[in-house]
């Protein structure tokens, strides 16, 4: 280029961006760049630092390792020191950075004006606000609610509601309690065993999501693929994996044989298959299987057939080969559970493995989920109807967000609450509707520790400054107000002194910790724990059969989205960016129709729809299937925010 071409490139270069300029569309502001005069702990630039920590985008408690790069994280990566994930991460787990960076996170705590405008505060005001909150609040009723917390932040609220007076629920959306009472009625406890999917040689799912969602998903995911992949080499035949369910979920889309019984009549399936077992004996069966034998009867492939929809040759079929495979593994507890006897149809399916033999097998009480301790419909029943009698002087809620994923009328209940607080990173429904907001660190940025699993002990370590520095853990704001000396780490090393009593193994403290942070945690094993059928199990049979559905009405299957969850992800792009690995469809969500079903109404691809139930409606495009029954609609969950940020709402 000579000197005169290069001065017009020049000029015109400079027009255009002044012209830019003029449109307000201009350069980003000036920013500084910060020499590390006083450098981050641990950090070298240019050299990326590793930190072992747990992920909280859901129960399953999958360990992670963080790249940080210059103090800030820049990758997540499963942690492969982990049992429950070995190595791996979902999507929600990678997305999490994403929420860590999330621009409409709360910054600073804030407070409702009377005007009903907000007004920041100083940490010193808020938490003597707090404080003078549950001083006024004490004798009229208190209540904490949160996610699971299965270690040192869940045992600090314990205490300090106890202190109170108050009472603490744990709410989950996805708490399976279908599955937890189904455990119940076929052997007597809540618990939520682990399935040793890998030890498979034949999986049966009754609507269990175990790829997206369902318990521990990437774990069960892992173990699946050493079962079904061919592999050269391996010492047994790839398992046989069927799925039963309405629709053909990702989980689904993996297995061998669909089977698409009538919906809410799996459990018959599953006693029917039960059944065929016994009356061949094609397992040795335990001692008090006797106990079965009229329950059994009652529901032999011909006299269940038609009201499953499936030939009773088929059904008898699918149970030899269960029982011949001598590995057999059958899960349910997913959307096979939504109807009202989703704990009867687990129920089932729970006799179906002990008969053949897997109890203590491919399904293992003593390594139990730490799902288990999540709580009930009831307790939250219970908290709603104390809600409106305007029972609760003081609600607080951390890790949950009750005003999105609970039906109407809990946030209607707000209104008869005293005074409301958040402890939340993000402005979500519930926040929005506090009167004092918090704002709560990232799990990326704070201490804490969790037991997702019977014998592991997960921790969970800030791995970078926290992005607004004005957000405080919950758990030093919680000590802060109740006058407790020390921080939250101190509080979480508290309760590793008494771990380091039991898995010591002669180091000091120091180098215990020290350990166990690098690992992740210490990863112990449950012995597995033998069970007996339940007390009452002979009675299960009304149950299993249900209640038929109103013949002008189709089932709604509401499944769970494998990127958005129960809706904490929707704030999230990636996430929402992320096509369905099913329908692909991104960034909304939809109605899945069978061809049959959208001829009878004349509907087509994108046709918006309005589903109403007693609990709410939801409008969404139609998206036309074969990968579901005609006589059932199905949507995901995960979307329909009213706040939660730019990308949500
Ligand atoms: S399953 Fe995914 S979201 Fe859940 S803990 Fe594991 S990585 Fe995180």
């Amino acid at each position: 280029m000579d000197r005169r071409r290069f001065l017009t490139v020049l000029g015109a270069t400079g027009g255009a961006a002044a012209a830019v300029s003029a449109c307000g569309i201009g350069p980003e502001p000036t920013e500084h760049l910060v020499p590390y005069v006083i450098p981050p702990e641990n950090q070298v630039p240019g050299v990326a630092t590793y930190y072992a920590t747990t992920c909280r985008e859901c129960t399953a408690g999958c360990g992670l390792h963080a790249k940080v790069r210059e103090g800030r994280v820049i990758k997540l990566e499963g942690n492969p020191d982990s049992p429950i994930n070995q190595g791996r991460l979902c999507a929600r787990g990678q997305a999490a950075l994403q929420g860590l960076y999330n621009p409409d996170r709360v910054t600073d705590p804030m407070a409702r004006t009377a005007t009903g405008e907000w007004q920041k505060l100083t940490w010193d005001e808020a938490i003597g606000r707090l404080a003078a909150q549950v001083k006024a609040a004490r004798g009229k009723g208190i209540v904490f609610v949160t996610g699971l917390e299965t270690g040192s932040f869940g045992d600090l609220v314990d205490a300090w509601m106890r202190e109170t007076g108050g009472r603490h629920v744990t709410y989950e959306p996805f708490a399976f309690e279908a599955l937890r009472e189904g455990n119940r009625l076929a052997f007597g406890t809540p618990a939520i065993p682990w399935y040793d999917f890998a030890a498979a040689r034949y999986i049966v799912s009754f609507g269990a999501d175990f790829m997206e969602t369902w318990l521990s998903p990437v774990g069960y995911q892992n173990a699946f693929t050493h079962a079904h992949a061919f592999q050269t080499g391996r010492a047994a035949p790839p398992a046989k994996f069927v799925y039963v369910g309405p629709r053909l979920s990702l989980t689904g889309m993996s297995a061998d044989e669909w089977i698409a019984p009538v919906p809410g009549s799996e459990g018959l399936l599953a006693l029917a298959m039960a059944q065929v077992i016994v009356a061949g004996r094609r397992a040795p069966l335990p001692a008090d299987a006797a106990r079965l034998r009229g329950l059994l009867a009652a529901h032999a492939p011909e006299k269940v057939a038609a009201a499953v929809g499936i030939a009773a040759s088929d059904i008898t079929r699918l149970a030899r080969e269960f029982a011949a495979s001598q590995g057999g593994l059958a899960v349910a507890g997913g959307v096979a559970a939504q109807y009202p006897n989703g704990a009867e149809i687990v129920a089932a399916v729970d006799i179906l493995n002990y008969v053949a033999g897997q109890v203590g097998k491919t399904v293992k009480f003593g390594p139990n989920h730490g799902l288990g301790q999540a709580g009930s419909f009831k307790q939250l029943g219970d908290l709603v109807a104390d809600l409106s009698g305007g029972k609760v002087a003081l609600l607080l809620v951390q890790g949950a967000n009750p005003v999105h994923t609970l039906p109407g009328t809990f946030s209607q209940a707000l209104g008869h609450v005293g005074f409301k607080v958040s402890f939340s990173p993000y402005w979500d429904e519930t926040t929005a509707a506090a009167d004092l907001v918090l704002p709560d660190l990232h799990p990326l940025e704070q201490w804490n520790d969790s037991r997702p699993r019977a014998g592991l002990y997960a921790l969970q370590q800030p791995v970078m400054q926290p992005v607004f520095p004005n957000a405080l853990a919950a758990g030093d704001v919680l000590l802060r107000a109740a006058g407790k000396a020390g921080t939250f780490k101190d509080y979480v090393q508290g309760r590793w002194h008494e771990l380091h009593q039991r898995f010591g193994k002669g180091r000091d403290f120091e180098q215990f910790w020290n350990d166990a942070l690098q690992h992740g945690g210490i990863y112990t094993d449950a012995a597995t724990q033998t069970v007996r059928l339940g007390p009452r199990i002979e009675q299960l049979g009304a149950g299993v059969a249900g209640a038929p559905g109103a013949a002008d009405k189709l089932p709604l299957v509401v499944f769970p989205s494998l990127a958005l969850h129960d809706g904490r992800g929707a704030n999230k792009p990636w996430l929402q960016e992320l096509p369905d690995p099913v329908s692909k469809i991104t960034w909304h969500a939809w109605v899945e129709l069978h061809p049959e079903t959208a001829a009878k109404w004349q509907l087509a691809n994108g046709d918006i729809l309005l589903l109403k139930s007693p609990h709410g409606a939801v409008r969404a495009p139609v998206w036309i299937t074969p990968g579901i029954r005609p006589d059932v609609l199905a949507v995901p969950t995960g979307q329909g925010h009213k706040a939660y940020g730019r990308y949500a709402k």
